[in-house]
Formats: structure tokens, C-alpha cells, sequence
């Protein structure tokens, strides 16, 4: 019994260093594979504790498991892998709520203290279930991004009660029906979709960040459940480290959490909302883009989301190296919520191998776009999008975003008329100081280094 207490202690441990190594994008990869190991030791030595049975549909599960994560780990899509990170979250959200369930049916063999916490996250693991599904429906482009319809928080408070209730029910008897417990379970699973639903506008972070708070809680209540530590360190760690990625999201947006979780949440938008557009917008080729860059004194590169699509990081980098080796400085700005996953940007990025002292968040980076000659935004547009300082009806207003439009030239690639995540017209795209030069971002890149390479 001490060993398996101490393999779970070394188990935390190895989650713990992991995650700090996951603090900085150099160690982050070795991060990864610290956790794992511990993940490794938490796993092997559970079938070691004292009255497992069961083994081989332990066996079975973990099979499948494995095989479908490894699979879809190795095959999936740079661009598809925030909906993959989005469903596998709420996996382990779902996984926390299966074992609550079989624990709930065994009801009165747990205390009181105990059951409350299996109920609490029972609640929060379903809750991060169907919401993370929901979540993964919407970053895969398979539902609309805001569903809304009337009274919709009124039925979402009535939904999220009748499962409180029944969740109180099942604490207060001790020995709840299965009848009891289903009606708990379908209720919070219908909480957690109805919350995601109406969540349109650019607000997904904020939610998907949430959800992997809720996980974590939901992981760490159950360990108390099981009495198994390295569920209650790794929930822990999990929990708290979501809790803060949601606050940064939320600071990202500038919306306190509570406005996130009881108004109006991604409200606005819409038609309506929408200014009405002056000017036009101006195409320009990039011999002429590269020319203005080659003689720039300073060009910051702003990229997005289309950044990842195209894949064109290393051909951005290439880019900035040849404006570096002709005397321009060159420093690359990124939003919090560009792309479509925290760090999205930071991960690309990095892969390329561009040094982190020519990476800038918005707080570092925001004032020097005035003394800026060339932005060249990169396939970004909810994150450079000046309405979101201007129109108190636009779904993204309030949220800071990089203050491209003051820089004295903009350079804007995407391949069409194409509208960002939130879905409204950008006004930066027909400032007068605004070019668009359109296509692919790899294809135009590569252009771009083929023209300033001539020159
Ligand atoms: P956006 O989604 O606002 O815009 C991306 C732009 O890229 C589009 O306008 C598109 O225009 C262009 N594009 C697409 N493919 C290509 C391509 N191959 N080559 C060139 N351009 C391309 O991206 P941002 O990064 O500016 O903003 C991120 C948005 O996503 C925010 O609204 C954010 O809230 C939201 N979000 C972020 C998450 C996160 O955690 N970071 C999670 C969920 C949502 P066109 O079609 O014309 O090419």
C-alpha cells in the first residue's frame, strides 16, 4: 500500500515539474512528455490496488482508448486540432461523470461528504461533457456558431435547478434510484450543451477554457470519491490551471468571468449591430507589398488564424529574415485569442523556430504600432478588427485588439472577402492606409520572399 501511495506521489510529482516545464515554449515539448510519464505510472500502478477486479475490460477500454487516441493524435490536421483538444477535454470531463455515476448507484456505502462531492462532480463533469461537444461542433464548423432563442437563460437556469435538485436528492437519500440519478445526469448533460449554445460572437475561448477548468474539478472531486491521489493532484493541477487560462481569456476579452457565465454571454452582433463601411477596399500586389517592406524602417507581422490553414509559418520566418539581413526590424505581435486554441500562434511560431525575443504579446506591443511603417497582418482579422474599439453594439466590442489601423501602412493577405470567427465586416481591410493583397498566405508569402529576394 505505501509503494502504490508513493508511486502516486511520484506520479504528481512527474505532473507537476511537466506542467512548469509547459510554462515556456522551449521545454514545453519535454513538459508534454514529463506529464505523460506520470500519467504512465498513475495508470500502471492502479492495477495494483487492493480489490481491482475487473481486469480485462480495464484492459479493453484502455485498448481502445489508446489505439483511437494515437490514431487521431498522428493523423489530425494542424487546423483541426483545437476541436480535438476541444472533444478530448470533455472526455475527461465525461470520464469524471461515468465514474460518479457508478459511484452514485452504490449511493450509501460513501458518507455524506463523500457523496456531495461525487454529485458536485458528477455536475461539472457532464456539464464539461456536452459543453465541450458542443464546443468541438462549433470549431469543426458542423453547427452555427450562436444558437439563441427566447428566454433562453431563463430555460438554462430552469435546466441547470432541476438537475441541482435532483442532485441534491440523490445526496440527501443516500440511496437514489437509478431513476433519480439518470433524470441528474440528463439534466446536467442538457445544461452543459445549453450554455455553449448561444456563445457566438469571438467568446469560444473563454468557454473552452472554462470547460478545462471544469474537467480538472471534475477529475479532483472524483479522486476524493475513489480516495485515488493522483486523480486529486492531477484534477487539481488541471483545475487551477484552467481557472487561470479563463481568467486570461476573459482579461483577453475584457469580460469578467461573471459577465461570461450569467449574461448575455457572445450577445450582440448580428446584422444590425454591424457599422455602416466607408471607402473601399484596395488590392495591391505583392511586388508592390514587398517593396514598401524592403524599405521599411520597422514591420511588425500580425498573424492569424488563415496563418495556421495555409501552414505558412516557415515561410513567414524565411520572410522576416531576409527584411532583417536588409537592415528592417522586424518584430511579431500575437493576440491571445488568435487562431483557434490558447497559444495557437506561440505553437506555429515556435515550430518555425522564430526566436522568442521577436514574439509580443498585445499589452508589450500595442504602442509601437503607431510608430510602425508596415503591418503585415497575416490571415488575422477578428483580432485586428478596430470596431471592437468603436461600435458599443458589435458583438467583439470591448475586447483590446493589436492597434494595426495606427500603423502607418497595412499589409493585409487573406484569399477573399472572407469574414473572421465572429462573422462581422472588418473596417481595417478599407482604411486608406490599408492594402489587400489576396490569396493563399504560403502562396503570397512565398511571393513576397521570391519579390525581396529580387530586389
Ligand atoms: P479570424 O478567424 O478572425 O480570421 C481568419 C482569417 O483568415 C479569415 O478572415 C480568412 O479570410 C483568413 N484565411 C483563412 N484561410 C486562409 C488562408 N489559407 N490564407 C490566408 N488567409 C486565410 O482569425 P483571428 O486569428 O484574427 O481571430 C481568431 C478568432 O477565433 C477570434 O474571434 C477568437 O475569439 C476565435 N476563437 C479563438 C480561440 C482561441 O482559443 N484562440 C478558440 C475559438 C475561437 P479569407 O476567407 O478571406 O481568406
Amino acid at each position: 500500500m505505501a509503494f502504490i501511495q508513493l508511486c502516486y506521489f511520484a506520479a504528481a510529482v512527474l505532473f507537476i515539474l511537466g506542467l512548469k516545464r509547459m510554462s515556456s515554449p522551449k521545454s514545453a515539448r519535454s513538459g508534454i512528455v514529463w506529464a505523460g510519464a506520470g500519467m504512465l505510472v498513475a495508470t500502471l500502478i492502479t492495477f495494483f490496488t487492493p480489490g481491482m477486479s475487473n481486469y480485462l475490460l480495464i484492459l479493453i477500454a484502455i485498448g481502445v482508448g489508446s489505439y483511437v487516441a494515437w490514431k487521431s493524435g498522428k493523423t489530425v490536421a494542424m487546423t483541426d486540432m483545437p476541436q480535438m483538444i476541444a472533444i478530448y477535454n470533455g472526455m475527461g470531463g465525461g470520464a469524471a461523470a461515468c465514474i460518479a455515476a457508478v459511484e452514485l448507484l452504490k449511493g450509501g456505502e460513501h458518507g455524506f461528504a463523500v457523496l456531495l462531492l461525487g454529485v458536485l462532480g458528477a455536475l461539472i463533469g457532464a456539464v464539461s461533457f456536452s459543453g465541450s461537444v458542443v464546443a468541438w461542433a462549433k470549431l469543426d464548423g458542423r453547427m452555427k456558431k450562436a444558437i439563441r432563442f427566447p428566454n433562453q437563460k431563463l430555460v438554462n437556469l430552469a435546466v441547470f435547478a432541476l438537475a441541482l435538485l435532483f442532485g441534491l436528492i440523490i445526496v440527501g437519500k443516500g440511496h437514489a434510484g437509478a431513476f433519480t440519478i439518470i433524470v441528474f445526469f440528463l439534466a446536467a448533460l442538457a445544461f452543459g450543451a445549453m450554455m455553449a449554445l448561444p456563445i457566438g460572437g469571438a467568446d469560444m475561448p473563454v468557454v473552452i477554457s472554462l470547460f478545462n477548468a471544469f474537467t480538472g474539478l471534475a477529475v479532483a472531486f472524483e479522486g476524493f470519491v475513489l480516495q485515488n491521489a493522483a486523480m486529486i493532484i492531477a484534477g487539481t493541477v488541471v483545475g487551477a490551471a484552467g481557472t487561470l487560462l479563463t481568467q486570461l481569456m476573459a482579461k483577453a476579452m475584457n469580460r469578467p468571468i461573471s459577465n461570461v457565465l450569467f449574461s448575455n454571454f457572445g450577445g450582440g452582433g448580428g446584422a444590425a449591430a454591424e457599422e455602416e463601411i466607408t471607402g473601399s477596399m484596395k488590392a495591391s500586389e505583392p511586388m508592390d507589398a514587398a517593396v514598401q517592406m524592403c524599405y521599411a524602417a520597422k514591420v511588425i507581422i500580425v498573424p492569424g488564424y488563415g496563418l495556421a490553414v495555409a501552414q505558412a509559418q516557415h515561410k513567414v520566418w524565411e520572410l522576416a529574415e531576409l527584411l532583417e539581413e536588409r537592415g528592417v526590424e522586424v518584430k511579431f505581435a500575437i493576440h491571445p485569442v488568435a487562431g483557434r486554441m490558447p497559444g495557437h500562434m506561440n505553437v506555429l511560431l515556435a515550430e518555425a523556430g522564430v526566436p522568442y525575443d521577436k514574439i509580443f504579446d498585445l499589452d508589450e506591443i500595442n504602442n509601437e504600432f503607431a510608430s510602425t511603417d508596415v503591418s503585415l497582418v497575416i490571415g488575422a482579422n477578428d483580432v485586428v478588427n478596430p470596431v471592437a474599439k468603436s461600435n458599443p453594439d458589435s458583438p467583439i466590442y470591448g475586447m483590446p485588439i493589436l492597434n494595426v489601423d495606427q500603423s502607418r501602412n497595412v499589409l493585409v493577405i487573406k484569399r477573399g472577402q472572407g469574414a473572421g470567427f465572429s462573422g462581422i465586416e472588418n473596417h481595417l481591410f478599407y482604411l486608406d492606409n490599408t492594402r489587400m493583397v489576396y490569396g493563399d498566405a504560403q502562396k503570397v508569402v512565398a511571393e513576397l520572399i521570391a519579390h525581396v529576394k529580387a530586389l
